[in-house]
């Protein structure tokens, strides 16, 4: 049993674990890799990406009503 570092979850661990391997929060998705196993030692690898469900753009809503220069002309 170790516990994340990130979110406080308690994961499983896994009882061939070694040295050097990566374990991953199975509830926020942090990475962590064994430094020690007696007493448990992890270090932080990635932390777990919290909010990166907006836009791929940023969150720029700066959308001006002024400017209607470019608007195409409906043809009828
Ligand atoms: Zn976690």
């Amino acid at each position: 049993m170790w516990e994340c570092t990130e979110c406080g979850t308690e994961n499983d661990l896994d009882p061939d674990a070694e040295e050097a391997q990566i374990l991953d929060c199975l509830e926020c998705g942090a990475e962590f890799e064994i430094v020690a196993l007696d007493p448990l030692e992890l270090t932080l690898l990635f932390e777990a990406p919290d909010e990166v469900v907006h836009s791929l753009e940023g969150d720029d809503e700066a959308v001006d009503d002024d400017d209607d220069d470019d608007r195409e002309p409906w043809v009828g």
